[in-house]
């Protein structure tokens, strides 16, 4: 069976990966480099904090759960961080609702003192921790995607870069090949849609509207620095992991808004909690488009109307493209996967 996978971000390579072990002849285009799109600017935190609802939820857990394993069995998962992430906020009585019906999810989360924190991120300021009520949610992680793509891609894949998808040929209800900007024709039993922030775009080309309403946000990528920072943490204000050699990965909702001054600001109440922050400087700031269809779930699986044409778009795809690649693959290969995909259909849209 060929499959042309359109994008090589997260999804694509995981579906690509995921169709190739399941023995498909699998071609990944992209319009520019594998991973150049927001899989490459991302804050990649693999968690479910806060996802609604219950289905999606429970989704983004086995999300966690198949990082998890695909990480224990890869023979050097450098990828991979666990070490979990933990959280303290202003409203004290708002984050222990929120934490209480995590764990009444069954979430998997603890309360640390000041002392058990410190343990864990030694780099912040004692003073600037309460002395309790700090959440820690041990079976988060985070992940470098550019290294978990160039894995996934890196065996039984054929990848075409720089060379967009501009159209489908099809025949009745079948996509037949893929057109590419170079001229190229690629003929395909099936097609995938992992076009993330473009995938409306992709699937027009199929006579399909995909309702999407991307959001440009902004990350500030620090100097390297020797600051302790080992996990994810949200603190008031200010969201932060380790981001390689030393750097260190800052965002916050009101940085999104944009500007030198949020960026200004989100570095002053970084060093507020991590006074070693001070030494560091802006190194890069970069807006990465989150890709969120139209209601704000993931839009999975084949499509009714188009035979062989199958999505695999939706935010939080960092958390969810290993689960979700899977399960696609295997609808992409002629098995059903409705009992985990029927809240997640593109047929939701049309009934609107
Ligand atoms: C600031 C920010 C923070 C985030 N934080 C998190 C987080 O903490 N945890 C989490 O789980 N998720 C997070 N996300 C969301 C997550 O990063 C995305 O859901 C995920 O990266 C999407 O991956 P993708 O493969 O679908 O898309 P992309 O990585 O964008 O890949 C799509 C690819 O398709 C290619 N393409 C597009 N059109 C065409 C075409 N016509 N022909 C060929 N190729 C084409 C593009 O070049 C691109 O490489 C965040 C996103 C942002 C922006």
């Amino acid at each position: 069976m060929r499959v042309v996978v359109v994008g090589a971000g997260v999804y694509g390579a995981a579906v690509g990966a995921a169709l190739a072990r399941g023995g498909a002849t699998v071609t990944v285009v992209d319009a520019g480099a594998p991973g150049s799109g927001t899989s490459g600017a991302t804050f990649s935190w693999v968690n479910s904090r806060n996802k609604q609802p219950q289905v999606y939820h429970e989704f983004n857990v086995a999300g966690m759960a198949a990082h998890q394993r695909f990480a224990a069995e890869a023979p050097l998962s450098d990828w991979y961080h666990g070490g979990g992430g933990i959280e303290w906020a202003a409203d004290d009585a708002a984050l222990r609702g929120k934490v209480d019906a995590l764990i009444a999810r069954g979430y998997e989360a603890t309360w640390l003192t000041r002392a058990e924190a410190l343990e864990l991120e030694p780099g912040i300021d004692p003073e600037r921790l309460p002395a309790d009520g700090i959440a820690y949610f041990p079976d988060e992680a985070w992940i470098e995607p550019m290294r978990l793509i160039a894995h996934l891609l890196s065996r039984d894949v054929d990848v075409v870069a720089d060379d967009a998808v501009v159209g489908l040929d099809t025949s009745g209800d079948m996509v037949r090949a893929v057109r590419l900007e170079s001229g190229r024709r690629l003929d395909a039993d099936a097609v995938v849609n992992c076009a993330g922030p473009q995938a409306a775009k992709v699937a027009a080309m199929a006579g399909l509207a995909l309702p999407m309403r991307n959001l440009p946000c902004v990350l500030v990528y620090t100097s390297p620095v020797a600051v302790p920072v080992s996990r994810v943490v949200h603190a008031p204000n200010v969201h932060l992991r380790p981001e390689g050699d030393g750097r260190i990965l800052l965002h916050s909702s009101e940085v999104d808004q944009g500007g030198q001054e949020a960026v200004d600001k989100l570095m002053r109440d970084a060093t507020s909690f991590y006074p070693g922050i001070r030494a560091a400087t802006v190194e890069s700031v970069r807006t990465g488009e989150r890709p969120i269809p139209g209601d704000g779930l993931p839009v999975l699986g084949r499509v009714a109307d188009v035979r062989n044409y199958v999505f695999a778009v939706s935010h939080s795809g960092v958390t969810l493209c290993l689960h979700a690649g899977e399960l696609v693959a295997d609808e992409v290969l002629g098995e059903d996967r409705d009992e985990a995909l029927a809240a997640f259909r593109f047929e939701r849209f049309e009934e609107l």
